[in-house]
């Protein structure tokens, strides 16, 4: 087609040196780099930054051919070659950083396949049809010294500056962006974004230098080389941090920004990484957390956890005024199928401060209640107590009566006995002997109450010298023996308190659950009238359901 390009000569390769060897170790090197790139974690515009991988490869490629072509026109031929490569490097990365920068990650954009394809474009239609118009690479462009296979010398023209203007103007434009997002951007993020600016001014200073003052890497543009060696560190920067990760970028803020703090330690202490609030609780004032060095506070919690039976889950620590509760998360990483191995420990502190002072606090303000509650429980018993006892005799009185009898006639078979004592001419006995002794005789007369009857008995004072004895489920026999015994002891106690010719006796009315009646009150009514007779019969004598008993 064209008079110029003899392509079949050009097959025809050879060595000029050492420095060919390099290109040769870089180029399968760099292309390997790129295909790891490829699988790494998702980022935005990645496909574009593997793109521009690509078209340093491309470059490389033609560089390294040029480098081993003997004739000069198989060198301008290969140079040539470079240039889809040289056009698509600062269009793919352009559009890298703009997605990267703008968290573009939707399909490609009809400007954007503009970009992709025009660039490369342009750059291979004026660079291939130099012969034709000589605007690209001038006439001057020969071989530097007639040696074979020495280095071609190019002489720029007008459309060469015309394309290199073109490409400055995609790479001005990634710089824009990538300011930009250092302006807006903190921490690892920004850092990231300035990582860029670097990997992007870099090659572009090589270039410069080579347009403007010819700097070299034998004989050819540096651009390639300092971009491939830039991509190789921050292909590292990746493995190492996984940096371009939104992911890893947003777990370093979180990180950073929990309210708990948290500290990474190696198997043998030693410190990892710790987060802000951590550097707050541990590296008060002055004193920062040495990362490489071990932090004494942390000993108990090693201990717990490289014991020969660690001891997980969480535990209690205080750390000057402050107390946390401290959980331990072994780090762990599988070395085989199925084989994994401690490799660290993550300590995440909960602070427990105010919980506990609160816990304290109730605690406190419980126990007191509590005791208070038992007083006023105590007190309240022996006010019910109280209420309930006949103080001169210490039987009941009147107020519970009603209760128990309800409690004792619970089941339709029980039977309940209701006694009704009074003492015969108690009268005479204050009269003859003074209101002391009379109380004497009442509260023995209590005493006695107490020593005739069962203890499941119920035993009243009901006012005056009258009594009640409610006896539940009681034989008749066995409740006339106890009022006999009763009359005995009585009389026993008669003889002591009283002159030899005044004794102590009592009159009884007898009524019964459920012959006489069910309802209390007409138990004590007929019980009273049975007492009324028993008077009137002559005193010191029961009078019962079944029959009068005179002692
Ligand atoms: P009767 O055989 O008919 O029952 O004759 P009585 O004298 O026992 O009966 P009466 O009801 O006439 O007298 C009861 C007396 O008991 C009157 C009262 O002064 C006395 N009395 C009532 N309560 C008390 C008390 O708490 N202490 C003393 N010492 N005497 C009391
Ligand atoms: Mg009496
Ligand atoms: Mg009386």
């Amino acid at each position: 087609m064209l008079p110029e390009w003899k392509m079949g000569a050009c097959l025809h390769l050879m060595s000029s040196g050492p420095h060919d060897y390099f290109i040769v170790i870089l180029f399968p090197l760099f292309i390997g780099i790129t295909f790891w790139i490829q699988r790494q974690p998702q980022f935005d515009g990645k496909r574009y930054f593997v793109m521009a991988n690509w078209s340093v490869t491309a470059w490389l490629l033609s560089v390294a051919l040029e480098l081993f072509s003997v004739e000069p026109h198989c060198k301008i031929l290969a140079g040539t070659l470079a240039y889809p490569g040289i056009g698509l490097l600062p269009a793919s990365w352009f559009l890298f950083v703009y997605r990267y920068t703008q968290h573009e990650t939707g399909p490609i954009l009809p400007w954007q396949w503009c970009v992709l394809i025009g660039v490369p474009a342009f750059a291979t239609l004026i660079a291939i049809t130099n012969p034709l118009h000589q605007l690209f690479y001038g006439p001057g462009t020969a071989p530097v010294s007639s040696v074979p296979g020495s280095p071609v010398n190019y002489v720029h023209g007008p459309l060469f500056y015309l394309l290199a203007a073109t490409l400055y103007a995609f790479i001005l434009a990634s710089l824009a962006l990538l300011g930009n997002a250092v302006r807006q951007s903190a921490g690892i993020a920004r850092m990231l974004y300035v990582l860029l600016i670097a990997m992007t001014v870099l090659p572009t200073f090589g270039n410069i230098g080579y347009i403007v003052f010819g700097l070299n890497i034998a004989g050819f543009d540096p651009t390639p080389f300092l971009f491939s060696f830039l991509l190789l560190a921050y292909a590292a920067l990746i493995s190492l941090n996984n940096f371009f990760q939104v992911s890893s970028i947003a777990k370093d803020m979180v990180f950073d920004t929990l309210p708990n703090a948290v500290i990474v330690v190696r198997r043998d202490g030693q410190l990892v990484a710790h987060n802000r609030e951590a550097e707050r609780i541990f590296g008060p004032g002055a004193r920062t957390l040495p990362v490489g060095g071990q932090v004494a506070e942390l000993d108990p919690l090693m201990q717990r956890v490289t014991a020969p039976e660690p001891v997980t889950g969480p535990t209690e620590m205080m750390i000057g005024e402050r107390e946390f509760e401290v959980s331990s998360t072994p780090l762990t990483q599988t070395i085989r199928a199925g084989r994994q191995i401690v490799i660290g420990y993550a300590f995440v502190f909960f602070e427990v401060t105010a919980y506990r002072q609160i816990e304290r606090e109730l605690a406190h303000a419980l126990s007191t209640t509590d005791a208070r509650l038992g007083e006023l429980a105590l007190q309240n018993r022996r006010i019910s107590d109280e209420v309930r006892t006949d103080p001169l005799t210490g039987l009941l009185n009147r107020r519970s009566l009603s209760d128990a009898f309800t409690a004792m006639s619970r089941t339709e078979e029980d039977t309940i006995f209701a006694v009704l004592i009074d003492i015969d001419h108690f009268k005479k006995i204050n009269d003859r002997l003074g209101h002391g002794v009379g109380d004497q005789v009442l509260a023995a007369f209590g005493i006695g109450l107490k020593r005739a009857f069962r203890s499941e008995d119920k035993l009243y004072r009901l006012g005056g010298e009258e009594f009640l004895a409610l006896l539940p489920n009681i034989g008749l026999q066995e409740l006339h023996g106890r009022i006999a015994g009763l009359r005995l002891e009585i009389g026993q106690m008669g003889s002591q308190f009283l002159p030899a010719d005044m004794d102590l006796q009592f009159s009884a009315g007898i009524a019964v659950m459920p012959t006489d009646s069910h309802d209390l009150a007409e138990l004590l009514d007929l019980a009273d009238k049975r007492l009324y007779s028993a008077k009137n019969r002559g005193r010191n004598r029961t009078v019962g359901p079944l029959a009068e008993k005179r002692v």
